[in-house]
């Protein structure tokens, strides 16, 4: 194992002991908010993840989840709610980060990320390599992804 590899694992295990934004979503009266369930039968992973957007200024302002599954999956919805929450991100910038994401996770380790816009996200690169754990390193993120369209349709 590199010494890079060691340090992404660190993060890793860092994310699935300490998990970020798993509880409950406070989200203002005035705020949208959506919430999605997914499911990776493969593994048996699960999350319920839900977002707060600030209608005004559009910008995604809360992000909690509830999840059980492999650390993979929930390392990395940890990692997705520190982003999310590190971040101002506008719905079409948060799915940026999730193309850049699914990217990343599909190219087996070929394409180079950026960790601009994945930050501590760049430490799962790694799964990429495994076919069989690329759906648990997406769950929160497809998640997410359901939400941000949720939102959408609310504004109309
Ligand atoms: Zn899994």
């Amino acid at each position: 194992m590199s010494a890079l590899d060691g340090l992404y694992q660190e993060v890793i295990l860092d994310h699935s002991k300490r998990p970020i934004g798993k509880g409950a979503l406070a989200a203002g009266s005035n705020e949208l908010t959506a919430s999605h369930h997914e499911f990776n039968p493969s593994c048996g992973d699960e999350i319920d993840l839900s977002i707060a957007v600030d209608p005004a200024s559009g910008l995604v302002t809360g992000l909690a989840w509830e999840g059980q599954g492999c650390s993979i999956s929930m390392a990395s919805a940890s990692i997705l709610a520190q982003l999310v929450r590190d971040e101002q991100l506008t719905l079409s910038d948060a799915q940026l980060r999730i193309d850049a994401f699914r990217e990343m996770i599909q190219a087996r380790g070929e394409v180079e990320p950026d960790e601009d816009l994945l930050g501590d996200a760049v430490a799962l690169q790694g799964v990429s390599k495994f076919v069989m754990r690329v759906k648990c390193a997406m769950l929160g993120w497809v998640a997410l992804e359901a939400d941000l369209k949720k939102v959408a349709a609310q504004q109309g």
